[in-house]
């Protein structure tokens, strides 16, 4: 039977320079820690010991020139995690803080993340320390192709099928699937998130925020409540913000915040996204420019948005944005809800202190699966050579996420943890994974 904290301590020495790893796999343990001390059978077959190793970690060199002909180097990252379920699948991230403990953090949260959305994807993460910020389109045409000639070896439309995240939008997955497309001589779903001229889905673009706010309205409604009237506190600004921000508007919310690395602004009549959208997805430009069209509105240098009064706060930026003291701010401000529209952006003691004085919290491997879950839909369509009408999918993608917060909430209360949607989210997410590697033998 598992010991969970022998366990732990095996992975930790296995894993000694990852704390984002450590972090992602200490929250799992902590929640599993209830199966251990009522269903310890649900455990054995070193089932969780596997489930700790990724099945490959592949790493390598990505030189590229850029426009002043100089040869630059930048380090790729595939971390293939598990496959029980379905192919491996999970974003690329282009960002200078990549390592491999964020790539690892991230593919393991994915595993339990793509269980949950029911469709048959397994967990894996890519990206590379790549900073996309500043550079031409030529500058960023040549790494994807250089990315491609090596990670295409390990990918496949039943393999591997990686899409976006962090500094990774349309125009580098079209990039990548080009190469793909030219080294392969193959046309294929080999990643998801792709232009609609070419195989992309309807709605992926606006799917993670979307469904973050789908899984909130579900929590709302389940304590007799909604958006409507609610003021609403996001941070970041790119491609899970500002669709999560577009989401809470339509569904009555009042957005006022969202950031970037370089800081917050601050808008009391509501955030005005054409504006935004302009900034951030035209012009690729700082959120401080927001303050040129909308002088009423504040910028905050350096600072995140929590110190602003909210009823709800979606963090989604990055991982670890949201920590104690921050949390301590919202709750002195009164918020009651936080939901997850990033991937592990609350530390482990802002998630205890929200949960101890009791806001609903939803950890991001249940309230932003509708991005994968949508990327699984374009898999779909992909392999029946058809594409759905934006309602067909903005229907599936909210049915999937109703569906999440209630096999949390009720995964939960089974446990005897109810509305800890931590433990929901992790345990059932588990048990899928967990019940498909034992149906096939220690591999
Ligand atoms: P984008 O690159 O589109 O936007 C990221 C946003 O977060 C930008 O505003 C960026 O600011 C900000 N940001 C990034 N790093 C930092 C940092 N270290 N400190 C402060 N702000 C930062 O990425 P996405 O919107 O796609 O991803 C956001 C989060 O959502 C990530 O955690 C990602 O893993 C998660 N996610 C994304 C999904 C998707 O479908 N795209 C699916 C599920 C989860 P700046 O421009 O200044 O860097």
């Amino acid at each position: 039977m598992a010991d969970l904290k022998a366990l732990f301590e095996t992975v930790k020495k296995r894993n000694p320079n990852d704390p984002e790893f450590l972090q992602a796999v200490e929250e799992v343990f902590e929640s599993l820690q209830v199966i251990q001390d009522h269903k310890p059978e649900l455990l054995d077959q070193g089932v969780l010991e596997r489930m700790c190793e990724p099945d490959r970690q592949i790493m390598f060199r990505v030189p590229w020139v850029d426009d002043n002909g100089n040869v630059q180097v930048n380090r790729g990252y595939r971390v293939q995690f598990n496959n029980a379920i379905g192919p491996y699948k999970g974003g690329l991230r282009f960002h200078p803080s990549v390592n491999i403990s964020i790539i690892k953090f991230l593919g393991f949260e994915q595993v339990f993340k793509n269980s949950l959305t029911t469709l048959p994807m397994g967990g894996g993460k890519g990206g590379s320390d790549f900073d996309p910020k500043g550079k031409s389109d030529g500058e960023v045409m040549r790494f994807c192709q250089s990315f491609m000639t090596e990670l295409y070896k390990y990918i496949g439309p039943n393999t591997d099928v990686p899409a976006g995240d962090i500094g990774v939008g349309a125009r580098e997955i079209g990039y990548m699937f080009g190469q793909y497309k030219k080294i392969t001589n193959e046309w294929s779903g080999v990643l998801t998130g792709k232009g609609l001229s070419y195989g992309g889905s309807l709605v992926r673009t606006e799917a993670t925020g979307y469904g973050l706010c789908y899984f909130t309205q579900a929590l709302l409604e389940n304590k007799g409540t909604s958006f409507e009237g609610k003021t609403v506190c996001i941070s970041g600004s790119g491609n899970v913000a500002i669709y999560a921000a577009q989401k809470a508007t339509q569904l009555g919310g009042k957005v006022v915040t969202l950031s970037d690395s370089n800081g917050t602004i601050y808008d009391p009549n509501g955030i005005d996204l054409d504006t935004v959208k302009d900034i951030k997805e035209v012009r690729r430009g700082r959120i401080k420019e927001y303050l040129e069209k909308h002088p009423q509105a504040t910028y905050m240098e350096g600072e995140r948005p929590w110190s602003i009064p909210c009823d709800i706060a979606l963090p989604c930026a990055t991982q670890n944005e949201l920590n104690l003291d921050n949390a301590k701010e919202l709750v002195k401000n009164g918020v009651f809800c936080v939901c997850e529209g990033a991937n592990m952006p609350t530390t482990p003691d802002a998630i205890h202190y929200l949960m101890a004085n009791g806001v609903y919290y939803a950890p991001g491997k249940a309230s932003n699966a509708g991005g994968v879950a949508c990327s699984g839909l374009e898999m779909s369509q992909n392999a029946e050579h058809l594409s759905w009408t934006a309602e067909k999918v903005d229907a599936m993608l909210k049915e999937i996420m109703v569906g999440i917060f209630q096999n949390c909430r009720d995964t939960a209360a089974e446990f005897g943890h109810p509305d800890e949607y931590v433990i929901g989210a992790n345990i059932a997410g588990f048990l899928k994974v967990a019940e498909a590697m034992k149906a096939q033998g220690c591999v």
